[in-house]
């Protein structure tokens, strides 16, 4: 069996992530912390888990806890997790995995040294639609890849309107949505940029400087082009991408959010035709090689690593935002 602790009585949790660990086999939630008494007793009631606390430790000293979900704002990832390690607990982090390279790098070590495993939260990556894609990339069905455009503008519902737009250390969208942009694209394209340079927007719902739009520009090995617009100020936008090559073109509509959704559709001289994708839950997939992973076999859908990366990419975009210049991307 696999026990859970839960670190954090967060909103994702609670949509997505108590209902794809019970989807496990032998997978059992043990405990949930919480800052506050009251909503980790709400948070356990709500949803069937036995205990709650405010103390980390309870949760990292009891043996029928193997591994935990860090769900809370994003400065106390890396704190968390690193506490989680050193008591020989399995790490799933959510996204950004940590605020710093240094930090993330830590957490790398941290969990290899202690024989844990370390997986981020990226959930995008999980989506069938996304893997269709990658496997027709990879068999080369549009030629040579040439250009990418991402299309992940929404409108943040008045639940979200939180940290994510008054919070200048945690929040923004840089470091919530358009990381998750920077995953897909490494999954897709199979590397990291090289180059990255971005433009943002604030003041339309987030304040203090945090920023609210985001158009970003890289380049990927191979003289690739690729354009990402994200947003939080943008209703009625429907979220996708495009993938253009030498032979033709790929084109995924409704596929960056958290549901089971996307439509793929393939353009060249013979005509448009869909594609058909067969998909699931992308928290049960992502909890189901983060639990075999546990089990010895195999790896989370996106290591340690691959937050580190993301992240390293992320906050070069924010440091081409800021300066107003083009940064070269450096993943140690
Ligand atoms: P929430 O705001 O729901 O949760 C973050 C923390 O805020 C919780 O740990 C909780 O603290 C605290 N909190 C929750 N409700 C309240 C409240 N009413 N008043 C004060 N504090 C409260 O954030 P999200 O669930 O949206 O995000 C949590 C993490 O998950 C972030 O790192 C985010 O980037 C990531 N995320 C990932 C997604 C994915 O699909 N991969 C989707 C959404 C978020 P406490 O635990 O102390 O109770």
């Amino acid at each position: 069996p696999i026990g859970w602790g839960l670190i954090g009585a967060s909103n994702v949790a609670r949509q997505w992530i108590v209902d794809a660990i019970h989807a496990q086999p032998d997978s059992q939630i043990r405990n949930v912390l919480s800052s506050s008494e009251e909503r980790g007793a709400r948070f356990a009631t709500e949803n069937g888990i036995p205990a709650h606390t405010t103390d980390i430790d309870t949760i990292l000293t009891d043996a029928n806890v193997d591994a935990v979900y860090i769900s809370t704002a994003n400065q106390f990832h890396c704190s968390q997790a690193l506490a989680a390690a050193r008591a020989g607990k399995h790490v799933l982090c959510e996204k950004p995995v940590a605020l710093s390279v240094d930090d993330a790098r830590k957490m790398i070590a941290a969990c290899r040294d202690a024989g844990v495993v370390l997986g981020v939260n990226h959930h995008l990556r999980c989506n069938a639609m996304h893997q269709k894609l990658r496997q027709m990339l990879e068999a080369g069905e549009i030629g040579r890849l040439n250009a990418v455009r991402v299309f992940h503008a929404n409108f943040l519902p008045q639940a979200l309107q939180g940290w994510r737009i008054n919070d200048p250390n945690g929040g923004g969208l840089i470091l919530d949505s358009t990381i998750h942009d920077i995953d897909t694209l490494r999954f897709l394209i199979g590397r990291n940029p090289t180059h990255v340079m971005a433009m943002t927007q604030s003041g339309r719902l987030a304040h203090d400087g945090v920023e609210d739009g985001i158009m970003v520009v890289m380049r990927f090995p191979g003289d690739v082009l690729v354009q990402i617009h994200g947003s939080y100020t943008v209703p009625y936008s429907e979220g996708g991408v495009a993938f253009y090559g030498s032979d033709g073109v790929l084109i995924g509509r409704d596929c960056m959010s958290q549901r089971a959704a996307g439509r793929l559709f393939m353009r060249n001289a013979g005509g448009e035709r869909e594609i058909p994708v067969h998909h699931h839950n992308l928290y049960h997939y992502a909890l189901a090689a983060f639990s075999n992973a546990v089990r010895g076999t195999g790896q989370p859908a996106a290591t340690g690593e691959d937050g580190l990366a993301a992240l390293a990419i992320a906050l070069a975009i924010r440091e081409s935002a800021l300066t107003g210049r083009q940064v070269e991307v450096e993943i140690p």
